[in-house]
């Protein structure tokens, strides 16, 4: 029988120093003592696979056998067009690639799977991680289905339903007094404690391994990589898995080209979108409605920046005003209820149209649902003001 995965290792995103592959190996030890406060992670990992040339399928491209990570219930998220949309944007090929619909409602399945995944092979029981929300649930969910503990640390002022969904999925979640910058920390300080696996994101290298998977499926997709990808972006992980994954179609030649990754985040929580700007990364203090993209320092990036600025990649920022409206219309034209972060991508492409040739193949990421946090989605509806015992009382 055919190989189902090929020899891998790990290679520094900075120095690029090789390491052999371990589930306990987060950061490079080389570049990791540069760290400072309040920048994004030193020393971030990518995997490497030795024969990748050699690769039949893109199946092949995974440090794990490819049927045992689609084997996860979370695996293969749909694409899908709406006409409705079209007729409002002028745009005929706008894709949704919706992972609302993922296991645990959100694209934080695609870092969870893999992560969970070798932990199985390797014989691993828990996992820690913090989270703002979704990337709890989802470790949750997932590490309910691969038979996992899960202990994550969660700011208190998470939205309810996701801190619902991790305790309905039985995790230990502790809350946090702070925000997420200080969950990250204390959940650093209890895996080195207890010895437990991370899986807090771009900290564990496969967080961005497995989060490539979405772009391995939208190419699978459309038969071939699309011109723009509109991905809502906080610590800049999603980002770098969707382009790892392009990179590795393109560097074992599935593909010629790379698609232009817009990196969209909410005006009041862009330090990517600054650090594009600029070259370099400024401390900010994050205030949004998307609670999924709000980060005060990226913990991704300085990988996603060198990405955004070796393929031509753009970043744009948008209003709370304007994340809430364009949720609203996209339930309405589509039937797609996503949370505010993931409806930043269509406020994204709403934004940036103009400049784009429209018949141009464009995904927006739907990385989240709208049951996740309907407080934020209140603010666009109207109530019905009474309640009716019989059609007469209709106006
Ligand atoms: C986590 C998340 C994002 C952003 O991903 P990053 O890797 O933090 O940039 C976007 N949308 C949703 C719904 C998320 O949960």
């Amino acid at each position: 029988m055919k190989k189902q995965s090929m020899d891998y290792q790990y290679s520094c995103s900075e120095c690029g120093a090789a390491f052999d592959f371990s589930p306990q190996l987060m950061l490079c030890p080389k570049c990791q003592i540069f760290q400072k406060d309040n920048e994004p992670l030193r020393g971030i990992l990518e995997v490497i696979y030795n024969d990748g040339n050699k690769a039949q399928t893109p199946d092949a491209l995974w440090p794990v056998d490819a049927q045992i990570l689609q084997s996860v219930p979370s695996a293969r998220s749909p694409l899908w067009k709406s006409e409705k949309l079209e007729k409002a944007t002028g745009f005929k090929n706008l894709w949704l690639k919706d992972d609302t619909r993922n296991l645990t409602g959100s694209y934080k399945d695609r870092a969870s799977i893999l992560v969970a995944t070798i932990a199985k092979k390797w014989n691993i029981k828990e996992i820690v991680l913090a989270s703002t929300g979704n990337a709890a649930s989802s470790m949750a969910g997932i590490g309910a289905f691969w038979d996992m503990n899960v202990t994550i640390f969660l700011p208190e002022t998470a939205p309810r339903a996701k801190m619902v969904q991790s305790l309905q999925y039985a995790a230990r979640v502790i809350n946090v007094a702070g925000n997420y910058d200080l969950a990250f920390e204390l959940s650093l300080q209890y895996s080195e404690k207890y010895q437990v696996l991370s899986r807090n994101t771009a900290y564990n290298p496969l967080t961005i391994e497995g989060k490539k998977s979405g772009a391995f499926e939208i190419f699978y997709q459309l038969g071939k990589v699309p011109d723009y990808c509109f991905v809502p972006t906080g610590d800049g992980v999603i980002l770098s898995g969707l382009y790892k994954g392009f990179y590795d179609l393109y560097k074992y030649g599935f593909t010629n080209n790379i698609p232009i990754m817009i990196a969209v985040q909410p005006d009041g929580s862009a330090a990517i979108y600054y650090a594009l700007q600029n070259g370099f990364f400024t401390p900010i203090a994050a205030q949004t409605v998307a609670d999924s993209i709000s980060v005060d320092v990226p913990r991704g990036g300085y990988y996603a920046l060198k990405m955004l600025q070796k393929y031509g990649g753009k970043s744009v920022t948008v209003s709370d005003e304007a994340i809430l409206n364009a949720q609203k219309e996209l339930s309405g034209t589509t039937g797609l209820f996503a949370e505010p972060a993931a409806a930043a991508a269509y406020a994204g492409f709403l934004k940036m149209k103009a400049n784009i040739p429209q018949d141009a193949d464009i995904v927006l990421l739907i990385t989240g649902s709208g049951l996740k946090d309907i407080d934020s989605a209140m603010h666009k509806v109207d109530f019905p003001k009474k309640s009716i015992r019989s059609l007469d009382d209709l106006e």
